[in-house]
């Protein structure tokens, strides 16, 4: 884990306490603005048991595809771009 990933994880941490905490003004403001009955049109609507068994099943059935171009490094954690046996960074064996 790199610096930059525990930094976002503080920054997690901190904005889901700061919600939690003033959760009753959250709900009140998003439901002031509209979004609350918005999503629930958009869930009464389009969000039905079958639609998300089948949004489920392509999720599971077509492949990402990020998995064979975007590898990272287990050393450096950087990106690696080609594929090869050694990272270009660090020139570690990824491979
Ligand atoms: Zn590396």
């Amino acid at each position: 884990m790199t610096i930059a990933k525990r930094k976002l994880g503080v920054l997690i941490a901190m904005a889901a306490v700061i919600l939690l905490a003033n959760a009753a003004t959250v709900v009140f403001w998003l439901n002031w603005i509209g979004l609350i009955p918005f999503a629930t049109y958009l869930r009464d609507e389009y969000l039905t048991g079958t639609s998300i068994t089948v949004i489920i099943a392509i999720m599971v059935l077509v492949p990402s595809g990020m998995a064979c171009c975007a590898r990272r490094c287990p050393v450096c954690d950087c990106l690696l771009s080609r594929r090869g046996k050694y990272c270009s960074e660090c020139g570690s064996r990824v491979g």
